[in-house]
């Protein structure tokens, strides 16, 4: 399964940008956003959102689950 970034067709998106999406956008959404798109739609930094990808990793976030 290929997911690309909606916004700028970025593609094969990584599991990790696929949980953080899921994560801070909601379960069911169909439509997934590169980091950089994403820091951009919420109004935060890339690192920000690599910060929270490590912290939901070590809550042990099944999202980021098997990588
Ligand atoms: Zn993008």
């Amino acid at each position: 399964m290929a997911t690309n970034c909606v916004a700028c067709g970025k593609e094969n998106l990584d599991k990790d940008t696929i949980g953080i999406n899921k994560k801070l956008l909601g379960l069911d959404i169909a439509n997934f956003y590169c980091l950089d798109c994403l820091a951009e739609y919420l109004d935060c930094t890339v690192q920000e959102l690599l910060d929270k990808i490590e912290e939901f990793k070590e809550e042990g976030c099944k999202l980021f689950e098997g990588k």
